[in-house]
């Protein structure tokens, strides 16, 4: 289904080279604090010192914050890239972790490279600008910085941590939710994360091939082919969207494309990636960004040339390409309820979003409803439900182009005095009529709603679970030794890449 309109929209966006002559040019001050950050593999203090020095020289657009800490106590330090640093608002979050194998640091470079490179560019590059204003860019340099102190793969306890997550394949969704005890801290710091914070996307780096790879890692039959997830259109999207703004990737003779569904290349479960997904409702890609591990640091410049582009159109993408807007209450009246009773100032409702064709129900953020949903060009039909209200749905068309579709959702109560007008939902641009809801649609969207409802209750049994895995962990990780291969090494650790 993917087939002729990707192959369309890509030809076009491979033609706008001349970005990377524009980054070129900005890259090419030396002694920059970019240059500064690409010259060599800064060791853990190093690293730590750095990000400290960043969040002071760019305090109005970042915040330094800890994660948790790794086996060996390093803080797990992460950088929000925002106008308005830890602040909650109605703005899209998206993050990227990188070397969470040991042995891979690149990512490291890159992400610090980043952020310096975001700082100085905010003023003047309307990417840079967007990123800063309108979204809030997570950046986690390290996630195992025990095992890039040994140069090694695994944690300190020899635990893979990309096979550290509980799997969907293995124990089913509604039983990976919860952490089965038995996670590494530097895993039930990244899950505890995930759960404090709705992510709508986020890409994982890594090196040891060059490749955009995407969900599912896992198969229910344990073999190696291609597994779809349920918004595999949009995974695929993502994937080519960086591919295609990577320099290079997209010219792969190893993946068509430069992408890859990750159990077709081969299958791997107690991935972070598909967690993210299923319990974050947050679309991670795996990115291979070199074709040899630790590469030399006289290629990290290039690296980070070759990447630039990509790492800000993926975020970009995410947040603002697919459908996003709002959902909220509207009077029996047909006013919008709220502060006055103003239009466009409905008490925000945080209503399940769901898509025609995709098997998968998000959120919108309960403080202000507003929600963003990641995908592919094409035309859907977008359904709001929430328990006690009338379901409402619009249809909108996603343009190649990049930039989304806005929609506000104004749901009535359900109830015959809410039965009179349905078509209130309003979308930004032209004006279109919502599209009438088919009745065994209705049936399986409320069924939805007590899903989500579970699902929220569950997520706040999981919130004290994990503190409560938390504190126990670090009172028993002392007498906690590690067997040879790990607590609990998968069986299926057949790659040394992702
Ligand atoms: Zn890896």
């Amino acid at each position: 289904m993917q087939g002729t309109s990707h192959v369309h929209h890509y030809a076009e966006r491979r033609s706008s080279s001349a970005r990377g002559v524009e980054d070129r040019q900005l890259l090419d001050l030396s002694g920059s604090h970019v240059a500064s950050t690409l010259k060599t593999y800064f060791n853990n203090s190093e690293l730590e010192e750095h990000m400290r020095g960043y969040a002071h020289r760019c305090g109005a657009v970042s915040r330094l914050f800890s994660v948790g800490d790794s086996v060996e106590g390093r803080p797990l330090w992460a950088l929000e890239i925002s106008s308005r640093p830890g602040i909650e608002e109605a703005k899209p979050s998206f993050k990227y972790v990188a070397n969470m194998h040991g042995d891979e640091p690149s990512g490291r470079q890159l992400l610090l490279a980043v952020a310096e490179w975001l700082c100085a560019n905010h003023a003047t590059d309307e990417r840079a600008k967007r990123i800063v204003e309108e979204m809030h860019l997570f950046l986690l340099p390290t996630m195992n910085p025990d095992g890039f102190e040994r140069r090694q793969r695994p944690n300190a306890r020899h635990v893979d941590l990309n096979r550290d997550f509980p799997d969907p394949f293995e124990h089913g969704e509604a039983g990976i939710v919860e952490p089965s005890g038995k996670e590494q801290p530097e895993t039930l710091a990244i899950m505890k994360w995930i759960l404090s914070r709705h992510f709508v996307a986020s890409a994982s780096l890594h090196e040891g091939a060059l490749v955009a790879n995407y969900p599912w890692d896992g198969t229910a039959d344990r073999g190696t082919h291609y597994s779809r997830a349920p918004d595999d259109a949009a995974f695929l999207h993502l994937a080519h969207v960086y591919a295609d703004a990577h320099a290079t990737m997209h010219a792969s003779h190893e993946f068509k494309g430069g992408v890859t569904n990750g159990a077709h290349w081969y299958p791997l479960w107690g991935g972070m990636q598909d967690w993210n997904y299923i319990v974050g409702d947050c679309l991670e890609l795996t990115l291979e960004l070199a074709p040899n591990k630790w590469p030399p640091p006289q290629d990290l410049p290039r690296l980070f040339e070759e990447n630039l582009p990509a790492m800000l159109a993926l975020p970009l993408t995410s947040c603002f390409g697919g459908v996003r807007g709002f959902v909220r209450e509207r009077g029996a009246s047909g006013r919008l309820l709220g502060e006055g009773g103003a239009p466009g100032k409905g008490r925000p409702l945080g209503a399940t979003i769901h898509v025609s064709g995709i098997d998968k129900t998000m959120s919108a953020s309960s403080t202000y409803g507003d929600f963003y949903r990641p995908l592919s060009p094409g035309t859907y039909n977008v359904t709001a439900a929430m328990a006690g209200y009338a379901t409402e749905t619009v249809t909108v068309t996603i343009p190649a182009d990049g930039s989304g579709e806005m929609v506000e959702f104004h749901l009535g109560r359900a109830g015959p005095e809410a039965v009179t007008k349905w078509n209130l939902a309003r979308k930004f641009g032209p004006l279109r009529e919502a599209t009438p809801e088919p009745v065994a649609f209705s049936e399986a969207v409320n069924a939805r709603i007590v899903q989500n409802v579970v699902f929220v209750m569950a997520g706040l049994a999981v919130l004290m679970l994990l503190r409560a895995a938390h504190h126990r962990f670090y009172a028993r990780s002392s007498s906690r030794l590690a067997a040879p291969g790990g607590l609990h090494s998968s069986p299926h650790r057949r790659s040394p890449l992702r």
